[in-house]
């Protein structure tokens, strides 16, 4: 992704513009790409039949678009593309455990990207959309298990989202009231980090006999995210 984008600046538009915490805001194109290279589920905020909702889903990106999937049935996916879209990813990083509770925050990587997503349609594009989202949870899925047939397909809806209008917000290191008027407070005050972690794999108790686990899913257990 980067090699495309890199040296880029981030869209700034009226919607985009960072007002609080302006510090935290990315500016850098790189730093989009970065937050979506790192995660595969995102959160898309959609109005259906006039009410918002905010769904869990996963998602494929490249330089310039992101795309997300699901069932043709699904009434999210058939109206989102004539209406604007508002779509998170989020690292949680750690929990930020200050003197004072006000202070108390958490470190973090976040986008947020807006736009009306188009419905794919190019029989070429669906594949090399829902590959990429295949690849972007687990490389070598794509090339290793069964691709989409037909009537798959057909069952399927892919959305593409523009990456041009994004923002990215990010907060690291320690709490912010350590040089203030509660430094002196005998509180102690730090970090507690955390991680998303892949355990160790676990076999389908109906996989039959001789199947051990391919090299590119044993080193996805090994993997941070
Ligand atoms: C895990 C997590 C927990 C958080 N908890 C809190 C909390 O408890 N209280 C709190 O006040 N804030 C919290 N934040 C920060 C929050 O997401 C907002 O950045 C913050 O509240 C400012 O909101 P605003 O509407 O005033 O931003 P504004 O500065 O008015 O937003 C303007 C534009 O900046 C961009 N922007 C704002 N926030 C983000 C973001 N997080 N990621 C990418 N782009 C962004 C968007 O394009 C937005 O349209 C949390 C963030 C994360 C990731």
């Amino acid at each position: 992704m980067s090699d495309h984008t890199h040296g880029r600046a981030l869209s700034a538009t009226e919607r985009t513009r960072h007002r609080r915490l302006r510090e935290q805001g990315g500016i850098d194109r790189a730093d989009l790409d970065a937050v979506l290279a790192e995660g595969f589920l995102c959160h898309l905020g959609v109005r259906v039949d006039g009410h918002l909702r905010v769904l869990p889903t996963v998602y494929g990106a490249d330089a310039e678009t992101l795309y997300f999937h699901g069932s043709v049935a699904s009434r999210s996916l058939v109206q989102a593309p004539g209406t604007e879209v508002c779509l998170t990813v989020t690292h949680l990083d750690g929990l930020v455990l200050a003197r004072s509770v006000f202070e108390h925050g958490v470190n973090y990587r976040s986008a947020m990207i807006f736009g009306t997503p188009r419905p794919v349609t190019d029989p070429e594009e669906k594949l090399t959309g829902l590959r990429l989202l295949t690849e972007q949870a687990a490389p070598g899925q794509w090339d290793y298990a069964r691709r989409p047939s037909r009537k798959e397909l057909a069952a399927t809806a892919l959305l593409a989202l523009s990456l041009d209008e994004a923002s990215v917000k990010i907060r690291t290191g320690p709490p912010d009231d350590g040089d203030g008027p509660d430094a002196g407070l005998p509180v102690w005050a730090g970090v507690l980090p955390m991680r998303t972690v892949r355990g160790p794999l676990e076999a389908d108790p109906l996989l039959s006999e001789g199947h051990t686990p391919p090299p590119h899913l044993t080193a996805l257990t090994t993997k941070g995210i």
